[in-house]
This record gives structure tokens, C-alpha cells and sequence, in this order.
């Protein structure tokens, strides 16, 4: 079955449940959510068996909550509804990568569940599961992480948006290798017939991500802010150049080609989701919402010492210049379906 956890990452999302935490800095993912719920339930009312006695659902990135939960009861509400007098038992397992915070995500629990949970820690992009022992995956907002950050020299940038063509296709190279890694550990955990659900931050086909979307500006905007700590002499300028935040963000036209090509799963439905942020957020959220998600990666690279003057660099560069507002959210957001293919 190969190496288990074959990733050598260790980032992660910061835990607990303080002003820093994920659980805290998570509206945006939570809004993904909720608007995927009604086609979530209009999938698994078509394509769940019904003569199940357990039901196995894997929340792969689940991070510390709290909306896995929330995920999971809207499959498991759908699933019931979809299995009328005849409710399978259902068993969750959430992953995430082993330095994730899993007690703060079972101390939230809620209380009143109709499901058993159990942790999967390890990276998704190997095996986590038996073989066939799944029923549904989902994954929200979790599969633009790459294991790795390519290695390319990127001067004055920390990301490729903005980049030159090579440092692109680097991290273009580490996506489909990563999305399909990702793709063969699941067809081999699946039941056939199993399913897949996957939300995904993406961009427009030929969009090349540049500083005027907001993820651009704030990766462009978080650079500057190590490229200042390095002119200060606190960190090493070098160092910075070969920094790389490790996100994609692909093309639908890019997901569909690594599916097709893996082979092992028919694709059910694609959905384009509406625009996520409704509102506009401060400069502090901005920030706070950075920090919980890249927080960790720089502490990693660059030492606990300059992360709180990082960030509030930030803060005052977002507050000294006017923060980006919605029209400036280019992303795309993809809901796809997945089934496993029948053979076994
Ligand atoms: N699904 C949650 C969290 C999204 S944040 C939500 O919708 O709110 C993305 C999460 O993916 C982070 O917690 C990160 O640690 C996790 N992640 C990134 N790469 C991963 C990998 N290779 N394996 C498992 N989890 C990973």
C-alpha cells in the first residue's frame, strides 16, 4: 500500500480557539459550505445506496472546526433522508495533517451527534483508509495546500501569482501530481459507487492570478512585509526568495484533466458557486484570517521570534492603503461530484 502519510509537510492551521485560531478565522470557508448544501443533498438523494448498516464518511482537511461539523451533518441529515425507515449507523473520520489541533476539533464536538468519530491524521495525498471501507469523501477548501512548495528561486514574490511562467508551471507540475496522488489513495479507500465531494478554490482558465484579485494582493502584500523584515536585518533577504507559499489554485479546465487522466473516477456533476465573501472585511480580519491559515508556515521558515511583527506589518500596510473589496475576489469556487468507477 505504499508509504502511509507519504508527505513530508507538517503545516497547519493554528489551533485552539483564541482571536488567532482557525476555529475563529473560518466565516469564509463556513459560507463555501453553506452554499453547496442543497446541492450536497440533491447528489446523495440520486446516488446513495439505501441497504447499508454503516455509512463511513471521511472529512479529509478537516482542520479544528468548527465547520467540519457542520459538513458532516448536512451529508449525514441527507443521507437519512435519502435511507427513509432504514438509518445505516454512521461512522466519521476526520483527517488532517498531524500537527492539526484534533483535541480542540473533539472538545468543540457537538454534544448531540448521531455519529461515532475517530481522527485520520496524515497527509490525504497517501493512504489513510482500508481498502473499500468509505462510502462518501469530502473535502472543502483544502486541496489548493500542495505537499510541497516548488523549490524554484522566486525573486521579490513569496507565491507565483505575479510570477514568471516557470515558477507557475512548477507549481501547476506540483498540483497535478499532489491532485492525483490524492485521487488513487481515495479510489483505493472507496467502496465502488463510492463518492466524492470536493469544494475548490480555483480561477478562470488563462487567469494567471495577478495582484489585482485579493488573493494575489494578499499573498503580494504578506511578501512585502518579509521582504521589509529582511531589510531590517531580522531575516535573511535570501531566504525570503525561497520562501514559496505552498497554494493552487486551478483552472476547472486544469481539475477535470487530472481526474479524466487518473481515470479511476467518473465525474458527476460541476458546479461554479457564487461569490463567497458577501461583505467587505476590516484590515484586521484580513490579517487574523492570514495568520490562522500561513501563520505556521512562517513561524516554520522563519522562527517564532518575527511572526507577531510580520502581522502587524501587515495590519498597518492594509490599514495605510485602502484593503481590496469584493469586486476584487476573482476566484472561482468549484463544487465537483465524484463516483468511483465500478471495478474493484
Ligand atoms: N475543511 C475545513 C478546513 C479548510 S482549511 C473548512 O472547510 O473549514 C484546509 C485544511 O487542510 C487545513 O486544516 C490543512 O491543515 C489541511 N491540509 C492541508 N494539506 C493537507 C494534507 N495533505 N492532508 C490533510 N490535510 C491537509
Amino acid at each position: 500500500m505504499g508509504e502511509v502519510g507519504a508527505s513530508s509537510s507538517k503545516h497547519h492551521m493554528i489551533g485552539g480557539d483564541g482571536p488567532n485560531s482557525y476555529a475563529r478565522n473560518s466565516a469564509y470557508q463556513k459560507e463555501l459550505l453553506v452554499s453547496a448544501e442543497d446541492l450536497v443533498r440533491e447528489l446523495i438523494s440520486k446516488h446513495v445506496d439505501t441497504d447499508l448498516e454503516t455509512f463511513r464518511i471521511a472529512d479529509l482537511g478537516c482542520s479544528v472546526g468548527p465547520n467540519a461539523f457542520l459538513a458532516v451533518d448536512n451529508i449525514i441529515a441527507a443521507v437519512e433522508e435519502r435511507c427513509g425507515a432504514h438509518v445505516p449507523e454512521f461512522q466519521v473520520f476526520f483527517n488532517d495533517l498531524i500537527g492539526n489541533d484534533f483535541n480542540t476539533l473533539f472538545k468543540l464536538l457537538p454534544p448531540s451527534r448521531n455519529y461515532l468519530a475517530a481522527a485520520a491524521p496524515g497527509s490525504f495525498h497517501g493512504r489513510l483508509f482500508p481498502r473499500g471501507s468509505i462510502h462518501l469523501a469530502h473535502c472543502s477548501t483544502a486541496l489548493h495546500w500542495l505537499s510541497a512548495a516548488p523549490e524554484k528561486p522566486n525573486k521579490g514574490r513569496i507565491h507565483y501569482s505575479g510570477a514568471g511562467k516557470d515558477v507557475r508551471d512548477a507549481y501547476r507540475a506540483q498540483y497535478e501530481r499532489d491532485m492525483d496522488a490524492f485521487l488513487s489513495a481515495r479510489g483505493l479507500e472507496l467502496v465502488p459507487g463510492g463518492l466524492v465531494l470536493l469544494l475548490l478554490i480555483g480561477f478562470p482558465d488563462g487567469y494567471l492570478l495577478a495582484s489585482d484579485s485579493s488573493i494575489g494582493h494578499a499573498f503580494h502584500t504578506l511578501g512585502s512585509c518579509l521582504y521589509e523584515m529582511a531589510k531590517m536585518g531580522k531575516i535573511g533577504e535570501e531566504e525570503v526568495d525561497s520562501f514559496n507559499l505552498p497554494f493552487y489554485y486551478p483552472s476547472r479546465t486544469e481539475v477535470e484533466a487530472v481526474i479524466v487522466a487518473n481515470g479511476v473516477f467518473d465525474v458527476e456533476r460541476v458546479a461554479e458557486m457564487g461569490a463567497p465573501m458577501r461583505r467587505d472585511p476590516d484590515a484586521a480580519s484580513v490579517v487574523s484570517h492570514m495568520r490562522a491559515v500561513v501563520g505556521v508556515l512562517v513561524e516554520e521558515r522563519f522562527g517564532s521570534g518575527i511572526v507577531e511583527q510580520v502581522f502587524e506589518l501587515h495590519l498597518n500596510k492594509l490599514l495605510e492603503r485602502p484593503i481590496l473589496d469584493h469586486t476584487h475576489h476573482k476566484e472561482t469556487i468549484y463544487f465537483l461530484f465524484l463516483k468511483r468507477k465500478a471495478f474493484s
